[in-house]
């Protein structure tokens, strides 16, 4: 929520404010004082409070300096006269000082209608600060300079401060920051109207309250305000209880209404009124900031679920929310779409029934991991269940849906589906792991089997690695072309294979270099492997494919594993021997040293 920005008051707007605060407070003193004391409404602090809160605290010195003076003048002319001037003008600005100060520490001080955290840290600052200390003030002032009770002259100040602090501070800072002509432009005619005939219909009811019953009936307001709370908010609440305060008050001064059924002299029965008044205020205002803040709340909500409902109708991505036990709660459009199921069936099923039985472990895992870290996205590959389809793949993304108090009360989860990426990802694994040419495995390929195959052997298997080299195989491309190279090479993988009846994979090194891997196979059956190998090559000449063939051999290099020797150091003792091989005519086998 945007606040309104701080005020700048010039020196001309804090002279001014220091004239309406002398205004205010002559009035009050001239029309509500008794026996002496002190003005039982004191509405001047009121003003004085809500410039602050509105103002930069730059401009607090000179808004004070002037309501000082402003305070002294009314006090000496109309109060308790010029000895208490300064002391009572004093304890005036530091209340005020006291209530802008906290509540501007505390964040709040634009906007005490905003909400009941506003309010209470409001009220809290003036009748539980600032009033409790400047009533002492006030008494040890007029106690010791005027005589008089020390009680009842703290009461008499908390009150009238309290209760004028109370009921034009929020009304000021509305009207201060333009809320009532905000209100007004906003609002619809009929809000208006009924805003209208609401507060007029509240004026006629106090007015039958306190002039026209013979009966106390100051319960009667009760329910209106309640009402006006509800229907019009703050602004309409503070109207109603200033309304309440002018009909009110002139009748109790005045001698009529309820109150004086009350045997008590006049002050006491304006007490008696500032304590009821204090109640209504209570009873209805609260009420209407509490309000305030849930419309704002609810205006938020709606605003969020009209993005999220438009993400999740349009978006290509599925949506569907989950229960904490995994139960489907919604599905948007495309979901059912990737789904294939109405959404009536889906709603109220466990969502795991949908997911391979296969991935289902790896999805519980991540609506459990989702839960207990909200604010993370977790992420979890699948398959759906829908055996007719092989190569289905669908990407998950799982976030916790939180309450108000930040429980994980479900999960919002975006399925994609990544059927084409999965295949475009096998298909660059496949070409990676075969030879382009031959269609032997690649080095990487045979890399990872020769891996595993001493992992086998340190665990109490058998392998052996022969590595292959073509015998001059140079000249083959020098008499008949690269082409035919490699259609003898193409060739040669084949016959190996087919020689090999799934014994062992053959993998190309590179050029005219295999390797065979052969696992669970000894040394010696290994060599009769290889001899085998050898009979086949030699059997049958290699066709060229210009309709000449050719005769070839190869020489071989034979090493066991033993569990330990590294992919490295089997590669290397298989070249020696291979190497010796080469050196002892070619056409033969040798074994690693
Ligand atoms: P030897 O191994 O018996 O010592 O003699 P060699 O002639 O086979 O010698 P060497 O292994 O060093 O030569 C490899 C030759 O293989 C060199 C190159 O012309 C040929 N060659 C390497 N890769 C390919 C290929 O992919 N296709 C074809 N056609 N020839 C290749
Ligand atoms: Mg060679
Ligand atoms: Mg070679």
């Amino acid at each position: 929520m945007t606040r309104p920005a701080l005020r700048h008051i010039s020196l001309k707007m804090s002279v001014f404010t220091g004239l309406l605060y002398f205004a205010v407070a002559s009035l009050a003193l001239l029309t509500s004082r008794f026996e002496g004391g002190l003005a039982f409404i004191w509405g001047a602090n009121a003003l004085l409070m809500a410039e602050m809160m509105t103002a930069r605290m730059r401009a607090w010195p000179r808004l004070i300096l002037s309501c000082m003076i402003a305070s002294t003048i009314a006090t000496a002319l109309f109060g308790i006269g010029a000895m208490a001037a300064v002391p009572m003008a004093i304890l005036n600005v530091g209340e005020a000082l006291v209530v802008a100060y906290i509540c501007r520490r505390l964040g709040v001080g634009r906007q005490i209608a905003a909400s009941m955290r506003e309010l209470c840290i409001f009220i809290f600052a003036l009748a539980g600060v600032a009033n409790v200390l400047a009533g002492i003030g006030a008494g040890l002032v007029v106690s010791t300079l005027l005589g008089g009770d020390f009680p009842h002259i703290w009461l008499q100040w908390y009150s009238g401060h309290v209760l004028g602090g109370l009921i034009c501070t929020p009304l000021l800072l509305i009207l201060l920051q333009g809320e009532v002509s905000r209100w007004a432009r906003q609002a619809r005619p009929i809000e208006r109207l009924e805003a209208f005939g609401l507060l007029s219909a509240f004026a006629l009811c106090a007015w039958w309250i306190f002039y026209r019953v013979d009966y106390p009936m100051l319960f009667a307001s009760l329910l209106p305000l309640v009402l006006i709370a509800f229907r019009t908010g703050y602004a309409g609440s503070a109207a109603a209880i200033v309304i309440l305060a002018l009909i009110g008050g002139t009748a109790t001064m005045t001698g009529h209404g309820p109150l004086r059924l009350v045997a008590a002299s006049i002050p006491e029965r304006i007490q008696f009124f500032q304590f009821y008044l204090a109640l209504s205020f209570l009873l209805s205002v609260p009420v209407a900031a509490e309000l305030n803040s849930r419309r704002r709340l609810i205006r938020m909500l709606r605003d969020s679920e009209a993005r999220y409902r438009a993400f999740a109708e349009h978006s290509g991505d599925g949506v569907v929310n989950l229960s904490i036990d995994g139960i489907i709660q919604y599905v948007s459009p495309s979901a059912v779409d990737q789904i294939g199921i109405d959404a009536d069936r889906l709603l109220g099923q466990p969502a795991v029934d949908l997911i391979d039985p296969e991935y289902r472990p790896f999805a519980i895992v991540t609506h459990r991991r989702a839960l207990a870290h909200p604010g993370e996205a977790h992420a979890v590959e699948f398959r759906p269940n829908r055996p007719d389809n092989d190569f289905d793949w669908y990407e998950m993304l799982v976030r916790a849906v939180l309450d108000e108090q930040g429980r994980a009360i479900g999960v919002i989860s975006t399925v994609r589906d990544i059927s084409r990426h999965k295949a475009r990802q096998r298909a660059l694994h496949q070409a990676a792991a075969q030879d382009a040419l031959t269609g032997a495995d690649s080095r990487r390929a045979l890399q990872e089997k020769l891996d595993d195959q001493i992992a086998r052997v340190a665990a109490g298997g058998q392998a052996c690695l022969l590595l292959i080299d073509i015998d001059h195989f140079k000249s083959v491309n020098d008499r008949h072309g690269h082409a035919a190279g490699d259609r003898v090479l193409v060739g040669f993988v084949e016959r190996l294979r087919q020689a090999l009846r799934g014994t062992g994979s053959v993998g190309r090194l590179g050029g005219e270099e295999f390797a065979v891997l052969l696992p669970d196979v000894d040394l010696e059956r290994a060599e009769r492997i290889c001899e085998h190998l050898r009979t086949r090559v030699g059997v049958r000449p290699f066709p060229l494919g210009n309709g000449e063939d050719i005769a070839i051999t190869f020489s071989a290099g034979l090493v066991e594993l033993d569990g330990s020797a590294s992919a490295a150091t089997l590669m290397e003792a298989a070249d020696k021997a291979l190497y010796a091989a080469k050196g002892s005519g070619r056409n033969c086998l040798r074994f690693a040293a």
